[in-house]
């Protein structure tokens, strides 16, 4: 019964009373020898699912992981646990490393961990394979692909790894894998499909909200007023806007520091330090921050421009509320970010295929921005998990209908027709509104059929029904540099009447005028 004995090691070890869901199914599966790929959440205890086999069954295993100060950590809880873990990485120092080999011959290390660069480089896998490698742990395994979106190639050399140890075990993890990074992983770290366990995505205390950016700083401090004293993690697109922001809250008289890679080393471990360590500080990073950060208390997570995808906006905001106690997030997405999004995917240098892959994992992460119903029911469904409406999500409590609104659309597309399809919202808006403006007198676009036939309605639910025709693919960016409109095929057929449209319905503007700027 080995998975009798692994409870008891796990208490005895590691001073834990039961297992963790999921954590059972992988630990069973691991110690009767099967591969095993386990998709479970950030801060569901994957470690466990090597470390403490490792414990029970003795042996060496190597744990392939990105980052060494990740590394450092677990060997230093292996070393309270009285479990023999070490590294090898250059940091250490020739003398350390040595010795660190010494054991390894000698049969002295249970656990191995090493970064893929340094597991490939020269020598080191045929000394492990003279040592007999019980078991290949792959830890962040979806760092193998790349349409994940933490791509490494340094992991694709760790199949060439695994042939060169022999016949080992291969144990691969991940919190984040959509069908097509968990096809890819499997493909390329194991030689035969491998048992896949992948255990429920649900982060029940973290409550889910996006916003349309319409006034984001104003949206920002909103939010926060909600959370004084609290910590949290605001993402930013850039940067320049993560220093920005930061200074911003500074003067708001709420702590805050700026995380990015371009930062020095020296300043970006202490603004780390300072997060991590001290109370009700707010980071505003860039995604650079966050692997590998376990800091329990994260009371909230602000995405102040929309994440590239719904992996990354999970991983990102499952760094909120890891000791269980109610987390809160907030999801900024605009026009700009879309168009953002999709010249990103438009300019780079990859295969057709893999352009349509990160299309549409693109379009899932507006789908789930524009969703119109339960919005954890959405995330979900996308981590394959069917559920009901949770109730608890901002479109549970009184979120949004969807309600055909094609002949608004036609009105917005015909208005985008019959100015050559090249204008972008504010004109579009003021043509609608019958606005005559000087640019619209001087094109005479006071003119058109269109003009003012949409007085009814304010600025700003016409600007919310343009972001979403943009969103739901019925308009597309005319040209990179003028951020105007024009019709795709879609667009074409709504507005000559072939196809309708639903959107969203939206609540009349708030209190000031809103303007669509960026923070
Ligand atoms: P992940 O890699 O999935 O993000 P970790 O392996 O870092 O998560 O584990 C998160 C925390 O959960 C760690 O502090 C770990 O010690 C703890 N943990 C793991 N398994 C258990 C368990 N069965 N019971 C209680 N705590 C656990
Ligand atoms: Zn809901």
């Amino acid at each position: 019964m080995p998975l009798t004995r692994a409870r008891a090691a796990l208490k005895s070890v590691f001073g834990y009373d039961d297992f963790r869901p999921g954590q059972d199914e992988v630990i069973g599966a691991v110690l009767s020898g099967e591969d095993v790929l386990a998709v479970m959440p950030t801060g569901s205890g994957k470690s466990m699912c090597y470390q403490l086999p490792a414990v029970v069954d003795g042996g060496l295993t190597v744990v392939v992981s990105p980052l060494i100060a990740l590394m450092r950590d677990q060997v230093q809880q292996m070393g309270h646990v009285g479990v023999s873990a070490a590294t090898l990485n250059s940091s250490n120092g020739d003398e350390a490393n040595r010795e660190t080999l010494r054991r390894i011959r000698a049969g002295e290390v249970s656990l191995l961990f090493v970064s893929p660069e340094r597991l490939a480089g020269d020598g080191l896998v045929s000394l492990l394979a003279a040592s007999k490698v019980k078991r290949l742990a792959i830890d962040e395994a979806h760092c193998v692909s790349q349409w994940g979106h933490d791509f490494r190639p340094e992991y694709r050399q760790l199949a060439s790894v695994r042939e060169a140890l022999g016949q080992v075990q291969v144990v691969a993890l991940t919190a984040t894998a959509d069908a097509a990074t968990r096809g890819d992983i499997v493909s390329q770290l194991f030689p035969r499909p491998p048992r896949v366990v992948v255990h429920s995505f649900d982060r029940p205390n973290i409550h889910l909200r996006f916003e349309a950016k319409e006034r984001p700083r104003a949206q920002i401090e909103d939010f926060l007023t909600r959370h004084k004293g609290d910590s949290g993690i605001i993402y930013a697109g850039s940067r320049d806007k993560t220093e920005k922001l930061a200074d911003w809250l500074t003067g708001k008289g709420i702590r805050s520091v700026a995380y990015h890679a371009g930062l020095d080393p020296a300043v970006r471990a202490r603004h780390q330090d300072i997060f991590l360590q001290e109370d009700g500080v707010v980071v505003v990073a860039t995604i650079a921050f966050g692997m590998g950060i376990n800091k329990p208390d994260v009371r909230f997570v602000v995405h102040a421009d929309m994440p590239s995808g719904v992996e990354a906006y999970y991983q990102e905001i499952g760094r909120a509320g890891r000791d269980g106690l109610p987390a809160d997030t907030l999801t900024l997405y605009g026009i700009e970010d879309i168009a953002f999004r999709r010249r990103q995917i438009d300019d780079k240098a990859i295969s057709e295929a893999q352009r349509r892959v990160e299309q549409r994992r693109l379009s899932a992460m507006i789908d789930l921005a524009e969703s119109a119903t339960c919005r954890r029911q959405t995330l979900l469904a996308y981590f394959g998990e069917q559920r009901g409406p949770c109730g608890a999500c901002d479109l549970c409590q009184g979120g949004a209908e969807l309600v055909d609104a094609t002949i608004d659309a036609q009105k917005v597309l015909s208005a985008v027709a019959r100015t050559g399809q090249r204008y972008g919202a504010a004109h579009l808006v003021d043509i609608l509104r019958g606005e005559a403006t000087d640019t619209i007198q001087r094109q005479g676009h006071d003119q058109i059929k269109t003009f003012g036939v949409g007085t009814d309605k304010s600025a700003h639910i016409w600007r919310t029904i343009i972001r979403q025709l943009f969103a739901a693919g019925a308009l597309a960016e005319a040209s990179e540099e003028h951020g105007g409109f024009r019709l795709t095929e879609q667009g074409d057929a709504i507005m000559r009447g072939r196809e309708t449209i639903a959107l969203r319905k939206v609540k009349d503007a708030p209190a000031r005028r809103a303007r669509m700027s960026s923070t």
